[in-house]
């Protein structure tokens, strides 16, 4: 594999004779540096069994890591079809282990590419990063084994909310469902030097590992129309920000044991859950 790995051409090489300059509307920021690539494909847990999913391989920086990391399944979704011609080079140095599906990522079912486990790994296009985690996140909500693993690269302040504890500033509704279905890790940060061209935040590689059940029963509709309650007025007490949620609301706060003038960065994941499941019971709340 290694040998592969030495016979390919530099990534300016390729960048140039494909024409790949960066687009800004594609979040296209390239990482060339070898010894970065490796460290994102090593941080994937078991690349050899199921398919990897890669979102966004642009000139195959990252394509070649995973590939050269034992990769043994590689579906690499790549909007832009200037790259397909270079990696099609590239699955001709790796035979019947990559295969390339131009496509928009937000518009595909990952599920029903190639064979389980499938887990992603991406270095995310920056403008759609969210878009993209909340439909997986939608996914693993109906299907918890969708995927097995997520290792995704995010802008450092996207990364901060997504593995923010109770009482942090980051703390909020990405926080709360992400949480609630994912074992979420900090892994490790990218300056913006590494990258080509240099976005203007730092980097950082978060690893999700879904849950086998979420942390507590609740209905994802009701989770977010709780957290989007509470935390659209993050500095108000709950007895506030829910009020439009709940007819008696300090009293159904407090019979959960919560706090009525609790704020919604105080709340446990659990707690959320718990207020969720008192609006699938409810009828007076418009659901
Ligand atoms: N993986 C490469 C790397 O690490 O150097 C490129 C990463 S770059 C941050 C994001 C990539 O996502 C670009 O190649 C871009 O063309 C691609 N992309 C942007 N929007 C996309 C979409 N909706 N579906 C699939 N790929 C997309």
């Amino acid at each position: 594999m290694a040998d592969t790995a030495s016979q390919l051409p530099p990534l300016r090489d390729v960048i140039a004779r494909f024409g790949l300059g960066a687009r800004k509307s594609l979040g296209q920021h390239f990482l060339l540096d070898l010894n970065l690539t490796g460290r994102i494909a090593r941080a994937a847990p078991d690349l050899v069994h199921g398919t990897v999913i890669e979102i966004g391989p642009g000139p195959g920086g990252l394509t070649r890591a995973l590939l050269a990391e034992g990769a043994a399944q590689l579906i690499a979704v790549e909007k832009d079809r200037r790259c397909l011609e270079a990696l099609t080079e590239l699955a001709g140095h790796y035979p019947g282990r990559l295969e390339l599906v131009e496509g928009d990522a937000l518009a595909l079912p990952l599920p029903q590419l190639g064979q389980p486990p499938r887990q992603i790994v991406s270095n995310l296009p920056y403008n759609i990063s969210t878009a993209l985690l909340i439909n997986w996140l939608e996914t693993l909500a109906g299907d918890p084994a969708a995927f097995s693993s997520m290792t995704l690269m995010f802008q450092k302040e996207v990364a901060e909310r997504l593995t923010a504890e109770p009482g942090n500033r980051h703390y909020g509704r990405l926080t709360i469902i992400t949480q609630w279905l994912c074992e979420v890790r900090p892994l490790f940060d990218i300056p913006p030097r590494a990258f080509t061209p240099p976005p203007k935040v730092t980097s950082s590689v978060v690893s999700f590992r879904p849950r086998p059940s979420p942390l507590a029963t609740a209905s994802l509709k009701n989770l977010e129309r709780v957290t989007a309650a509470a935390f659209g007025q993050r500095r108000k007490m709950l007895r506030q920000s829910l009020k439009s949620l709940f007819e008696n609301c300090s009293e159904t706060i407090e019979s959960l044991g919560l706090l009525p003038t609790a704020r919604a960065e105080e709340l446990s994941v659990e707690d959320f859950c718990s207020l969720a499941r008192l609006l699938d019971n409810t009828s007076a709340n418009g659901a």
